[in-house]
């Protein structure tokens, strides 16, 4: 196991590159650490099997530096990397057994005898593959057989990372979620390095302790689930994240205020008082459905609102609000008795975010 460091890092897959656009990977600092577990969540095509086949040495990178515990191995072939990688579809050999492909990456490296076994048996023990041990791999149903990719990744353990690749694409629903909690426990259990990566952030939150957002190339924010849904640093991980997904209001920002299109005031946190933008900037208020709060009566700073929607979900409700033609996202306690209609809208200001092209303003620094 190691600590990985991305130094400078940045990838094209043109010979030539020219502008930001023509990079799969724009220039990044990232520090993965000993033991950690990580997801790598963005939407497709925003370079996340780039960044996964640069760590692991399928991919050379334009620029900058891959380190391994301090050592440079930007240069250094997959062979000679030490880490395990499990793809979106099964990677086995179809005519040996499931135990001689499970036992592959073992022997690779000359272990024999009962260790092997043994490493072997557990590993198909904990995917619940030791009744197909002795079959053919060819036999195998498609979820099987990405089982055996999995443990093809998680039998050995000298690793210095294991790498997934989106791997429960391929398993059925059910299986899936089984599987996900399966490789938290082996996680736990042996302390690797492991990034997955994924485009479902159901998937990326329940896995990892440190989630790093992807978009276009760039880590926009990495952090716990709580960080990324308690202080999204980027509009994108606010809308991401979440189901639904943090309410964003174009709104320009005025003396303490938010002034929403329809002039409706809203009040902000005392330091975004001062907060200067440019005239170009463009600002957006953004709030979680969680944290809007709607009230029957007028209080002190809430707006009025018109409640279109009001959906039950069982353990809570969503409502749908409009305030002028501004259509947001509000939930309620399930036991709430609001209807729809006129209703007040509140924004506690602690809740409450800025952003100016996309990215949160720092209200510390904001004076
Ligand atoms: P993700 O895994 O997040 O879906 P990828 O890393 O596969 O994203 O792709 C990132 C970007 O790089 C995409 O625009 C994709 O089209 C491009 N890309 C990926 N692989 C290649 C390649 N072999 N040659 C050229 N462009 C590629
Ligand atoms: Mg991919």
């Amino acid at each position: 196991m190691a600590k990985i460091v991305l130094k400078g890092l940045a990838h094209s897959y043109l010979k030539n590159p020219h502008s930001d656009s023509d990079y799969a990977l724009k220039t990044m600092n990232l520090t993965w650490d000993n033991g950690g577990a990580y997801a790598l969540l963005g939407p497709s095509g925003c370079g996340k099997t780039t960044l996964l086949n640069i760590i692991s040495g399928l991919i050379k990178p334009s620029q900058g530096h891959v380190l391994f515990d301090g050592k440079d191995v930007t240069q250094l072939s997959p062979e000679h990397r030490n880490i395990a990688q499990v793809f979106q579809f099964p990677v086995i050999y179809d005519t040996m057994t499931v135990f001689d492909n499970l036992a592959f990456p073992l022997r690779n490296r000359g272990m024999r005898g009962i260790e092997l076994k043994k490493r072997v048996e557990h590993v198909a023990e904990l995917l619940e593959l030791t009744s197909d041990l002795k079959y053919r791999a060819s036999g195998l149903t498609a979820d099987a057989k990405q089982k055996v990719s999995l443990g093809r990744g998680l039998v050995r353990n000298d690793v210095t990372a294991i790498l997934f690749d989106e791997p429960l694409t391929v398993i059925d629903p059910h299986l899936k979620w089984i599987l996900r909690s399966k490789l938290k426990q082996i996680h736990s259990e042996f302390k690797h390095t492991f990034i997955y990566v994924t485009h479902d952030q159901i998937e990326a939150l329940t896995f990892a302790d440190q989630v790093v957002i992807m978009l276009d190339g760039r880590i926009v924010q990495t952090g716990t689930p709580q960080d990324l849904f308690e202080n999204p640093l980027h509009t994108f991980v606010g809308f991401f994240i979440g189901s639904p997904g943090m309410n964003l209001i174009p709104c320009s920002v005025m003396n303490g205020f938010a002034i929403l299109d329809n002039g409706e005031k809203i009040k902000l946190k005392q330091q975004l008082e001062n907060y200067q933008v440019s005239k170009n900037t463009e600002m957006v208020l953004g709030i979680r459905p969680e944290f809007v709060k709607i009230k029957q009566n007028k209080v002190e700073d809430s707006i009025p609102c018109r409640i279109k929607d009001i959906e039950n979900l069982g353990t809570y409700k969503m409502a749908t609000v409009l305030t002028g033609d501004i259509e947001l996202k509000a939930k309620l306690h399930e036991d709430s008795d609001l209807a729809k209609g006129n209703a007040w809208l509140l924004f506690p200001p602690e809740q409450t975010k800025i952003y100016a092209d996309q990215q949160l303003i720092d209200i510390r620094g904001a004076n």
